[in-house]
């Protein structure tokens, strides 16, 4: 690795260490070689060591314990769960039982394709194939476990071309709520607010053999392991890893988690992993800046569906809304400031509202309509030219688009982009104005990683070689995903992925 690499990764983690909640500044404590000094002092040992208790982690803490290893989970936030807490809930895979019983045909090959398409053929193709053969199986082993699915039906996404197979965990947090209770029945323990900042390799024969981390108090343990597991998530929530690494480099704000620092991915490369796919960063066109910290929100993505429009400074649209994630969002880009004004009516503010998305991700009924008062946010006026004064677009432009789109709704036909699903008239007072921009949401690029039966999810060095004693699981996993990710393609292969790394290493530390 280049001096300047490792000079920017150690300060990354640096700045990551001030962002991650209940954790020590690690410039106090420095870096030390990535190798183990001859006699360590392990303050506990155990067979496999899961780095992070979130989606993928505590999968594979679940799965390595019911193989019979000793496990032992280290979270450097003060609960466990990680995107448990706060995901979306939307999964998805092929050959579920509940497919089956709507009478659904489809198959991990379709699934695969349909994702290749979606990632535009960047794919790793071997890492999607494992993920794609073993998503309708783990959709399965989640409901086993008590996840339940809105309707108990699979829907249809745009990417999945008429095919029904993604689903809705609901309530959403109910894959928390179980998987944690199967880690607690289980009696895993889960050190909290305990920090990995090192992975040591045996000096002669490279092999990792635990991990440093640091507790809420500075106090250092060094944790034995005949296994490690690396699934600390990604690096959204690090803009400088997206600056440095993303095609999407100009991105303003994240509704990353907090925790999404990119540890992991630097505490890997620092003991000689590859990575891949690092240009590729998932973002969704509908971002609310709430212009503090660079944090926001996804806001109006579904209003698209209930009839919105979105323009730009002007008042001229410049995309078909109901196009693809990655068309909406290359056209956002390409405007000034890559900024976007959604526009809706009463009619459908209502019907966003009354949907299960909501208008803003996470606010009920009466902040939207407080904050629309507020007027910070959400703009709001009676006339269009009101609004539009409101929000900063030409007023005369937002009339005139305005005039032109009801007449194309009117006549069922969208001349300008070709937008076939002309739900509503923008029409009925008060009108509504939000002000968005591109939001990073989660990575595409992470370690590399081997996939060959036994040995997959290992991981590899830039020239594919193993590390002996590595394992990575989740969003630090790069490549499956292509350039863009298709839907539940964020999650679901983290409980793939961390049932597959569970099992495996547990196999592998109780081989020794
Ligand atoms: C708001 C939001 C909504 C989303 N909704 C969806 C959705 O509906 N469907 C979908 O498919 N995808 C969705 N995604 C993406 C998906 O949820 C994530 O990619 C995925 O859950 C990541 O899981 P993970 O196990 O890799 O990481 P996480 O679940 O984030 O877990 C990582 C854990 O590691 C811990 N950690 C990090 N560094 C260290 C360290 N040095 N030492 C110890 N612990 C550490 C963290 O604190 C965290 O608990 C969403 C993402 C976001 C941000």
């Amino acid at each position: 690795m280049s001096k300047e690499k490792k000079g920017l990764t150690r300060r990354g983690f640096l700045k990551g260490a001030v962002v991650g909640a209940g954790c020590l500044a690690l410039s106090e404590v420095g870096f030390k070689e990535a190798i183990a000094a001859p006699r360590l002092k392990w303050n506990r040992e155990t067979d496999v060591l899961i780095v992070g208790g979130g989606m993928s982690g505590l999968t594979a803490a679940i799965v390595a314990y019911d193989t019979k290893a000793k496990v032992l989970v280290v979270e450097k936030e003060p609960v466990m769960g990680g995107c448990l807490n706060i995901y979306g809930g939307i999964l998805s895979g092929a050959g579920t039982r509940i497919q089956k019983a709507q009478g659904i045909v489809d198959s991990p090959e379709a699934h695969f394709l349909d994702c290749m398409r979606g990632g535009d053929f960047k794919n790793y193709a071997p890492l999607l194939k494992l993920e794609c053969d073993n998503a309708g199986p783990t959709i399965d082993w989640l409901q086993d476990m008590g996840v339940t699915f809105r309707d108990n039906k699979a829907w249809v996404y745009p990417e999945w071309r008429g095919v029904a197979r993604s689903y809705y965990s609901q309530p959403r947090t109910i894959s928390r709520d179980v998987i944690t209770r199967e880690i607690r029945k289980r009696e895993i323990p889960v050190i909290t607010k305990t920090r990995v900042v090192k992975i040591y390799k045996d000096a002669k024969s490279k092999r990792v053999i635990g991990v440093e981390a640091k507790g809420e108090k500075g106090d250092n343990v060094n944790i034995r392991a005949k296994v490690v597991v690396l699934t600390t998530g990604g690096f959204a929530n690090n803009f400088e890893m997206i600056e440095k690494y993303c095609r999407e480099r100009k991105t303003r704000i994240t509704v990353a988690a907090p925790w999404a620092t990119g540890d992991g991915i630097m505490l890997g490369t620092d003991v000689g992993a590859g990575l891949t796919h690092m240009k590729y960063l998932r973002s969704y066109a509908w971002g609310l800046d709430l212009k503090s910290n660079r944090r926001g929100i996804t806001a109006g993505s579904e209003a698209r569906f209930q009839g919105a429009i979105q323009v730009d400074k002007k008042g001229r649209r410049f995309v078909n809304e109901m196009g693809s994630k990655a068309d909406t969002e290359d056209g956002a880009r390409k405007l000034p400031n890559m900024t976007f004004y959604l526009v809706v009516d009463s009619v459908i503010i209502e019907k966003c509202i009354n949907s299960p998305y909501g208008f803003i991700g996470g606010w009920d009924r009466n902040r939207v309509f407080k904050e629309a008062e507020r007027g910070e946010f959400i703009k709001k006026a009676d006339t269009v030219r009101g609004v539009a004064e409101k929000a900063g677009i030409d007023p005369a432009g937002l009339e005139a688009t305005i005039i032109r789109y009801n007449k194309f709704v009117a006549e069922k036909k969208d001349p300008d982009f070709g937008r076939k699903e002309l739900q509503e008239k923008i029409e009925k007072p008060p009108f509504y104005v939000l002000e968005l921009t591109p939001i990073a949401m989660y990575g595409h690029g992470g370690l590399t990683v081997k996939v060959d039966g036994r040995d997959s999810l290992k991981v590899v060095n830039k020239e594919g070689e193993v590390i002996p004693g590595l394992y990575a699981a989740g969003e630090i996993v790069g490549g499956f995903n292509g350039a863009n990710a298709s839907s539940g393609m964020g999650a679901t292969p983290c409980f793939v992925f961390g049932r597959i790394a569970g099992k495996n290493a547990a196999l592998e530390a109780l081989e020794m």
